[in-house]
């Protein structure tokens, strides 16, 4: 007997027939004598229409009912699938983050998870009742609802794993495992056995989005052990079944690339004919992080005539947030202009043995001339190098990668 932990992705509660899948695969795990908590998605496309509509009203909504408005998604599917469960005779109820209580604090629209107390949920789980609890959803210290991001039922999950002391957390989602890309762009794209948690969080945070960043933070942090499965095969999770997110020294054969991750959620800002002298980054990056906008890669040119421009990379539901607060101290700081570029996407090499390999940019930067693909900025770290490009060749960037590393299967 164990307690697990089981979280269905939007796909997988798409519509009634498989909400009674998912039903039918929490009863199996039930009568194999485990204690049961779900965390579920909204139904595919739900959140999207709930964002689209707070953005239609105002691109500079009240971060507050937006989070009223998208956490209903996953309300619904909370009552749906505990309906289902009872349908086929399984006890089960349904639990709103603030029922809990899923603690978080008050950054809305992408608040961070405090605390979960677990305890009536334990009680109910050993007395054969199952939890279906609605992800992505807590509530705030300020008394609000909120929400955790985009992808954010991954870290509901893994967090009432580490709340529940849960012996597993599978996330159930319409892949089968965690891939050297994303299968649905590259169909070379090999399935890993197991990722370490490092590579898994550097993958996650450059736009595999397979899961939430925040998620895997988590799971390292508190040693949760994390599966990545199919919720469309039906085979119950044993141990070769899909990915697990474990630590580095699981894995036995190391790779110096084990993936490539794209992001097309950023947009590029360049400030044209920035004063150079001291003081001038503080300015602009000041007034986006008083926004509450986050920034990403980053360049400045040297300048020939006392000004230079400065470009950057924002999340693309940032960009209405960024430009009111670079147009409020354009006074204050005199650039001559702002330009922004939607179209772009962010492709990403990621592997832990880039710490002891020399060359592996210039490999990436080698594959993508030879397509004829031009790189606009570039930033790494320790185990990762991304390029910003056009966002018309992110396809053809993460094949001619994806080949140019080795990685396609044979
Ligand atoms: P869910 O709704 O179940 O949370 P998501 O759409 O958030 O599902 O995440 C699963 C998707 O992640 C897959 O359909 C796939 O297209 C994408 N993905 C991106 N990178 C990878 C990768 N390296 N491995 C597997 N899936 C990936
Ligand atoms: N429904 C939310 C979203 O679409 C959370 C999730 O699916 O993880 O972002
Ligand atoms: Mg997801």
């Amino acid at each position: 007997m164990a307690r697990i932990v089981m979280k269905f992705g939007g796909t997988s509660v798409a519509d009634l027939d498989r909400i009674r899948n998912v039903a039918r695969r929490v009863k199996r795990e039930v009568e194999a004598g485990n204690q049961v908590a779900v965390v579920v998605s909204a139904m595919a496309g739900v959140t999207n229409q709930l964002v689209a509509w707070c953005t239609e009203l105002s691109p500079l909504h009240d971060a507050r009912e937006y989070d009223a408005v998208v956490a209903t998604g996953e309300q619904v599917t909370t009552g749906l699938l505990a309906i289902a469960l009872q349908e086929i005779g399984v006890e089960a109820r349904s639990w709103q983050g603030w029922q809990i209580p899923i603690h978080t604090d008050a950054a809305h629209g992408k608040a961070r998870i405090q605390g979960i107390d677990g305890a009536e949920l334990v009680r109910r789980m050993e007395a054969g009742q199952v939890a279906v609890v609605a992800g992505f959803q807590g509530i705030g210290s300020d008394n609000r609802i909120t929400t955790l991001g985009r992808g954010g039922s991954d870290t509901s999950a893994v967090a009432l794993a580490a709340g529940l002391k849960a012996d597993r957390c599978d996330i159930y989602t319409d892949v089968d495992g965690v891939y050297t890309t994303d299968p649905r762009i590259v169909p070379q794209a090999r399935k890993l056995a197991r990722i370490s948690y490092e590579e898994m969080l550097e993958l996650a945070s450059v736009g595999a989005k397979v899961l939430q960043t925040r998620s895997v933070e988590l799971a390292m942090n508190e040693q949760v052990r994390v599966r990545v499965l199919s919720s469309f095969k039906d085979s119950g999770p044993n141990d070769d079944e899909g990915t697990l997110v474990v630590d580095e020294d699981e894995i036995v054969e190391k790779e110096i690339v084990s993936g490539i991750a794209y992001s097309r959620d950023e947009a590029k800002i360049t400030v044209r004919r920035v004063p150079d002298r001291p003081g001038i980054a503080a300015s602009i990056f000041g007034a986006l992080a008083e926004n509450n906008v986050n920034v990403d890669m980053i360049v400045q040119n040297i300048s020939a005539d006392g000004t230079t421009d400065m470009t950057f990379t924002v999340g693309k539901s940032d960009l209405p947030r960024a430009r009111a607060a670079l147009d409020a101290v354009k006074p204050q700081i005199g650039y001559a202009e702002l330009l922004e570029d939607p179209n772009v996407a962010k492709i990403s090499v990621v592997g832990v043995g880039m710490r002891s390999h020399a060359g592996v940019a210039n490999t990436m930067f080698r594959a993508l001339a030879d397509k004829a693909i031009n790189i606009q900025v570039i930033s790494t770290s320790e185990i990762k190098v991304s390029v910003l490009i056009a966002a018309e060749y992110t396809e053809l960037a993460v094949r001619a990668l994806h080949t140019a590393y080795g990685l396609d299967a044979g």
